[in-house]
């Protein structure tokens, strides 16, 4: 709960001057006393009795509980950017481990590549060979057949001269 003072809409901070009206609202002293030169009610509860403000002071604690929730705070937010600075280092890792992958893939699509070109270099050097391969066996076609006829011719000739 943050207690405030309504005239001015503002939390009372410590070592602040307030005043009390005998209402049992608190102000802050100045704020009340400029608000009773221009009215005669509590600026809360519309009160309209006498109005004798008294000043109140507080005392300052001597619990340091404050200090202590500040510690444990600061200790929370450590442990808190603890588990944070773990998952950078792992995501730092993470991408390192991903720039490498990236690395080995370009390699292996550049080797692929490669041997995507020495397979089609084969491939023409095959379709060569199969075509000179294809001419070599038309030719040994040709000389049979050229044989052949030779011998027709030869036995032809051989049965006019009997
Ligand atoms: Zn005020
Ligand atoms: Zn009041």
């Amino acid at each position: 709960m943050h207690a405030g003072c309504v005239i001015c809409d503002e939390v009372f901070m410590p070592n602040i001057e307030v005043s009390a009206t005998p209402c049992g609202h608190i102000f802050h002293t100045t704020c009340v006393s400029q608000w009773f030169e221009r009215s005669a009610t509590c600026p809360q509860c519309r009160f309209s009795g006498k109005m004798e403000l008294l000043r109140l002071y507080f005392a300052e604690s001597k619990n340091e509980n404050n200090q202590v929730d500040a510690d444990t705070l600061q200790c929370n937010l450590d442990n808190a950017q603890f588990p944070v600075s773990l998952k950078e280092k792992e995501l730092k890792k993470l991408k390192e481990d991903v720039t490498k992958q990236k690395e080995i893939s370009d390699k292996l699509r550049k080797e692929v590549i490669k041997l995507e070109k020495e397979h089609a270099l084969q491939e023409r050097q095959l379709s060569s060979m199969k075509a000179q391969l294809q001419v070599l066996s038309d030719a040994q076609q040709r000389s049979k057949d050229l044989r052949l006829e030779r011998d027709t011719a030869r036995a032809k000739l051989s049965s006019l001269q009997e």
